[in-house]
């Protein structure tokens, strides 16, 4: 369907849990977050009620997300069942990697077709200090076992100059070696990655240039995605920049949210959304689910206010509970 300002929202970015096995500096405190009572996190019934529903109005792309969605029981069965209703035409998944080992053959068996891997730096000790597990050989193995299933392969490194500032090559060096496309996603202010500053798509460019040499910018989109995409010579993969605060997309936006708890949101950066669950719970027909599921996202903003006074984002959770 087409929100008020004639965008067409066809993805749509279902997390399944707010609990995750890493604790990534900018999005998750140490000693972790408060729970959402596991009762009041939807069902995978509850889930699937609303991407049916969805799938009536256009949306056919679904990204599964988290906290870590691989952390929650019975995730390959849930997806095998959500890539079964009618108009849901591609589901990917974004990870921190860590149980993907265990999990690729069944989850590319269950429908996944592509894969997105969170990943910063290939140094075992900055890995440790950015997700405060050392796990970095186990991501590595998923992400070679998802090359070799087939599956659309992307790693996504948020540049964080204090941690991996001068690492950005060694990440990019994986999309010359393998068929992965690496991106690189501009840290955003909401919750903690509030306290840390962005770094510019041009300074990683800068470097990226001086070691591989000079790319050709890629009129493409690859997935669902606002990356600016390049080649660089004799890379099997591309290099993407997602620069949500250097360079806005949200005129051409087609996402829309549902938190693990149920809540519809229209946009990232604003807390504002409609919470499913009472409908789900209650006596809703379908069309009156349908009915609030419209409502909200026509309701969508124009854009974000990342690049506002900090209190004009109104939304204070961390990326954590809100699945990125
Ligand atoms: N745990 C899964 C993962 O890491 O891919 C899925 C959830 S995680 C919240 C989704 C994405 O959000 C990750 O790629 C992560 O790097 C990104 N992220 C988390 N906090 C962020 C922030 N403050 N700014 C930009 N991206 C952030
Ligand atoms: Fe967990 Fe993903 Fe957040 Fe890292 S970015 S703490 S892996 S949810």
């Amino acid at each position: 369907m087409q929100d008020r300002f004639g965008r067409t929202i066809d993805y749509m970015r279902i997390s399944v849990t707010d609990r995750c096995n890493l604790r990534c500096v900018y999005c998750m405190p140490a000693g972790g977050v408060d729970s959402v009572p596991h009762e009041e996190i939807l069902s995978y019934e509850e889930i699937l009620r609303v991407a049916a529903s969805v799938a009536q109005i256009g949306i056919s792309k679904i990204k599964i997300t988290g906290g870590e969605p691989l952390v929650r029981r019975g995730i390959v069965d849930f997806i095998r069942r959500l890539k079964q209703i009618s108009g849901i035409e591609n589901v990917t998944l974004t990870t921190n990697g860590v149980k993907f080992y265990e999990l690729g053959a069944a989850l590319s068996q269950a429908g996944v077709k592509g894969v997105n891997f969170s990943l910063d730096c290939l140094n075992p000790d900055t890995y440790e200090q950015i997700t405060r597990v050392d796990a970095l050989s186990k991501v590595l193995s998923a992400i070679e076992l998802s090359v070799k299933l087939g599956l659309t392969t992307k790693v996504n490194c948020v540049p964080i100059a204090k941690y991996n500032g001068s690492q950005w090559s060694s990440i990019a060096d994986l999309a010359k070696k393998h068929p992965v496309h690496v991106r690189f996603i501009e840290v955003m202010p909401i919750g903690l990655g509030k306290d840390y500053a962005p770094v510019s798509s041009s300074r990683i460019m800068t470097q990226l240039k001086a070691d591989y040499g000079q790319p050709t910018k890629l009129d493409i989109r690859q997935g669902n995605g606002p990356a600016v995409y390049y080649a660089f010579p004799n890379f099997q993969g591309n290099i993407g920049f997602i620069s949500a605060i250097s360079d806005s997309f949200c005129d051409s936006c087609n996402r829309v949210r549902l938190t693990s708890d149920g809540v519809l949101k229209p946009c990232l950066c604003y807390s504002d959304g409609v919470s499913l669950k009472p409908l789900l719970r209650g006596s809703a027909t379908d069309n009156q689910l349908i009915d609030a599921i419209k409502a909200a996202i026509f309701g969508k903003p124009f854009q974000h206010n990342l690049c506002g006074e900090a209190d004009e984002t109104s939304e204070t959770n961390n990326m954590v509970k809100i699945g990125g």
